[in-house]
């Protein structure tokens, strides 16, 4: 069984837990959550999940508990990394906001809260590289992806890259633990990029 880091000082961890269990099931195998908080954890963890939440306390906590270097080893091992709204805030190279240290491990700037108060929150159906079938992204005062390098873009919304993959890192604006719908945790956690 897979061991499944769910970085948990914010947001959904246990949703996201619930989420790659039935992904594992979906594609045959079994994955063994577990919350990390404290450095120590990750090193023996096969996947890792860094939700949403508030970017700036977010990554507090991971440069505080040295876990921001514990996720950058394991990204450059090349196991996977879902990092999902303030997590992909985290993950990418500048989000415009100096509380906040970005671990650059996804080739994209972000601009956070940038959808706007008329669309602070909604859902919407996605087409996503990868998914036969749309998938019901929920967003929550959501980052707008304001460039990308070297990533590959796999939705957009609105003109707005909303998922991309570089490597081994998937990173979504939406939060994909919401619904009952696990597909993006699959894609990024038992379907090889090509
Ligand atoms: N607005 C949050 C931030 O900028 C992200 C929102 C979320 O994770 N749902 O940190």
């Amino acid at each position: 069984s897979l061991t499944a880091g769910v970085i948990a000082v914010q947001g959904d961890f246990r949703e996201h837990a619930s989420a790659i269990e039935r992904a594992a099931r979906a594609h045959g195998e079994r994955a063994e959550p577990v919350e990390v908080r404290t450095s120590g954890t990750v090193p023996d963890c096969d996947l890792l999940l860094l939700p949403g939440g508030e970017s700036t306390a977010i990554s507090a906590h991971l440069q505080r508990q040295g876990l921001a270097e514990e996720i950058r080893e394991h990204v450059a091992a090349g196991k996977p990394l879902l990092a999902t709204c303030a997590g992909l805030i985290v993950a990418c190279t500048d989000a415009g906001d100096d509380r906040v240290d970005c671990l650059d491990l996804v080739d994209a700037t972000v601009a956070r809260n940038a959808f706007g108060r008329q669309r602070d929150s909604f859902e919407t159906r996605l087409d996503v590289e990868g998914l036969d079938e749309p998938f019901p992204a929920v967003f929550i005062r959501a980052p707008q992806v304001a460039s990308v390098g070297e990533c590959e873009v796999l939705a957009t919304f609105d003109g707005h890259p909303v998922a991309v993959r570089d490597g081994p890192v998937v990173g979504t604006a939406f939060h994909p633990e919401l619904t009952d719908d696990a597909r993006i945790h699959g894609l990024a956690f038992f379907e090889a990029p090509e």
